[in-house]
């Protein structure tokens, strides 16, 4: 594909600036347009815990005036838009500035073999280097291809650099440092929120900081692991990851204290005298530090889930049985920020966590993560135990083979916002935690219905049901209570039904999600989703085995750079083919309507919707200026789809009938919900998706 390039004719005469310009640029356009061209099916098979829904884009909220007449029914409303876009979030995650490297093998290399000046580039080439670099971001092209790709460049355009790193703007003299037992890198706290209110459009003047610590294995021969520190911003605009600081070593680090040391230096000195950038003067507030269970224990010097006072949120005394700690009792005292500062629990701690200098919450502010504790605890055991667990509950071949067979038929149902479709179970061993969710909220009530036994699908729909709603906008401060309430429930059942002996630490810690819930809005808000999505792409990053942690610093150095956000338009796709009201046939037609975390399409998987709080099918999408128009049929019949524990009316999730009413027409600001449309026999199920 490249070779196309040398058949490019220019000629080196004298030419004018703007002559010479408008030939770079077509040259250049063409040259990107090949290079996409071969490498756009080169990516993106998504990573082990990558993001369930497609989330982080940002939209205007559509308002609304009135209109009139309309042949179709009563919500004949003419919307108005005031904007016609959203931003595209396929961006590189957010990283800091460092300086340009010469040599990508070795530390604190020297620049003497590289005799590129990017101050010596002209506007021109500086503009189509800045592409390249995009271009090769996007791509994760290696520096031996850009190398090679410059050297056929500079044949119609010798002021490009000779160098890769000098495209790529690699970071030179990578520091690192020996820390607790491995090396470490700081990337910076300040830096990463500089870059994020630059690129994110932080309005307010108190940013509210959350920060992610996880181990990372890399290799399967080898016991090598990163152990990155990772912040996010949670009142950002659009909410990336980005990396504080990096260890690397054989183990986790030998100590939390001199792990956590930079980042507790810094935050302290940021946390009292804020932050100056641009003229603005900002307040940072740590306001969660969201990690699996063993992370928590690790950073906060407290026993692990398999002590007996192993419950970070309660202090109740596990009971040992058939070699397992579990922790039956719901109802036990909660601690309390106060209580772990002053170690009332003298059981609970193994020594001072270095966070406890932050006049931090210890105990409100690590929440459990329900990524690790219900998608990849829970759920997985349910699984294990109707697959392989005792035989009272333990579901048959035949039984487990139907559940596979609903699965996979809901294959083409589920929406586009999902990165996975369901699979068999008998490949659980290979779910990722989407997965998991996936079968928790959506696919499990229907699939699982009529299958299994009824007390087991009982059991199973309190923990459905009560995490529905603690992952809803809509309801989590509404029903928080009931959410309480059934998940209590569930854990009991869960004992009474599988036995005393399977009430693990991730079990009981359901009970303890509610009052999550209510200190941190949606569950989604403080779950490990979006931090695991940012680790598998700084594994990507990998490109040989040797020297991890140079590589990572160099390959985030290049990312600083990255482009700006783009922008698509909401509707998408024009066509012709209808259904339209007579009175607005002077409206342009779409097939696509893009907005805040959800696409609706006319496909059947990907439209419907809930309108005005009822499930609708969309027909089109209609367009005037800054008028946006839905059409739409309602279902003649809807009822409840399940009544256990609750009727399934207040979460928005009917059993619909497959007639339609007749087509009707409202703004498309009456869409408030994209929903799965699930067949399953004669029986249609509508779910509203959560974000
Ligand atoms: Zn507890």
């Amino acid at each position: 594909m490249l070779y196309t390039l040398n058949t490019m004719a220019f000629c080196y005469r004298p030419i004018s600036r703007w002559t010479k310009k408008r030939r770079l640029d077509s040259g250049y356009n063409r040259a990107v347009h090949a290079m996409n061209s071969a490498y756009r099916d080169s990516d993106d098979e998504l990573d082990a815990t990558e993001i369930f829904e497609s989330t982080y884009v940002t939209a205007s909220t559509p308002q609304e005036c009135t209109d009139g007449d309309s042949n179709f029914s009563e919500l004949a409303e003419l919307a108005v838009d005031t904007d016609g876009t959203v931003q595209n979030t396929d961006c590189q995650p957010v990283m800091q500035y460092c300086s340009i490297d010469r040599d990508d093998s070795t530390v604190n290399s020297d620049c003497s073999d590289n005799d590129d000046n990017i101050s010596d580039i002209s506007d021109d080439n500086e503009s189509m280097v800045s592409d390249l670099r995009q271009w090769a971001l996007k791509n994760n092209v290696s520096h031996v291809a850009i190398d090679d790709l410059l050297s056929i460049l500079r044949r119609h355009f010798p002021e490009l650099p000779k160098d890769s790193r000098t495209v790529m703007q690699t970071c030179s003299n990578v520091q690192l440092q020996a820390v607790a037992g491995g090396h470490y890198y700081h990337f910076s706290l300040v830096n990463g929120l500089k870059t994020v209110i630059d690129k994110f459009q932080v309005s307010d003047s108190v940013i509210n900081l959350q920060l992610n610590i996880d181990g990372l294995p890399l290799f399967k021969s080898s016991p090598g692991q990163f152990w990155p520190i990772l912040g996010l911003v949670t009142n950002s605009k659009i909410k990336q990851p980005f990396i504080i600081g990096l260890f690397y070593g054989n183990t986790k680090p030998a100590s939390a204290a001199d792990y956590l040391q930079q980042f507790v230096d810094e935050y302290s000195n940021v946390q009292h005298h804020g932050l100056n950038h641009n003229n603005n003067h900002y307040t940072i507030k740590l306001s969660a530090v969201v990690c699996d269970m063993p992370a928590r224990t690790f950073v906060k010097a407290t026993k692990g889930h398999t002590g007996y006072h192993g419950c970070d949120k309660c202090v109740q005394e596990g009971v040992y049985t058939n070699n397992r700690m579990t922790f039956p009792e719901t109802d036990t005292a909660l601690r309390t920020d106060e209580s772990f500062i002053a170690q009332l629990d003298e059981f609970h701690h193994v020594g001072v966590s270095p966070f406890t200098c932050l006049s931090f919450g210890m105990i409100n502010a690590f929440p459990i993560d329900y990524m690790h504790a219900v998608c990849l605890g829970v759920m997985r055991k349910l699984l294990y135990l109707w697959m392989k667990g005792p035989l009272h509950v333990r579901l048959g071949g035949h039984c487990t083979q139907q559940i596979s067979n609903r699965l996979l038929s809901l294959k083409s149902s589920v929406p586009c916002e999902f990165a996975r479709k369901p699979r068999s179970i008998n490949e659980v061993d290979r779910w990722k935690a989407t997965e998991f969710r996936q079968l928790l909220l959506y696919t499990g009530p229907v699939c699982l219905h009529g299958i299994i036994p009824d007390v087991i699908y009982k059991n199973f729909m309190l923990i459905s049901c009560g995490m529905y709603i603690l992952l809803s906008q809509e309801h989590c401060v509404e029903l928080c209570d009931q959410a309480q309430t059934v998940l209590t429930n569930f854990c009991h059942h869960f004992g009474d039904l599988y036995g005393k002996e399977f009430l693990s630490y991730n079990v009981h810690s359901v009970v303890h999600l509610a009052d999550e819930s209510r200190l941190h809005g949606v569950l989604d808000n403080v779950s490990c989703f979006v931090f695991e999505n940012y680790l598998g792409k700084i594994k990507k990053l990998l490109r040989k085995p040797n020297d991890p942690l140079q590589q990572v610093v160099k390959r985030v150095s290049e990312m600083c750079t990255d482009a700006p956000l783009t922008q698509s338009k909401r509707l998408q796709k024009p066509h012709h083919d209808g259904p339209i009201p007579s009175h607005l046939n002077h409206f342009q037609q779409f097939r696509e309507f893009h907005q805040t975390g959800f696409t609706v399409s006319l496909d059947e998987k990907n439209s419907c919707v809930l309108i005005n709080g009822k499930p609708a099918i969309v027909r089109n999408f209609l367009q005037n200026d800054d008028k946006w128009m839905v059409v739409y049929q309602f279902f003649s019949d809807i009822q409840c789809f399940y009544t256990y524990p609750f009727p399934s009316d207040r979460l928005g999730i009917f059993s619909v009938s497959s007639n339609l009413q007749e087509l009707a027409v409202a703004p498309t600001s009456r869409i408030t919900r994209k929903c799965c449309y699930f067949k399953d026999g004669l029986q249609h199920i509508v779910v509203p998706l959560l974000h």
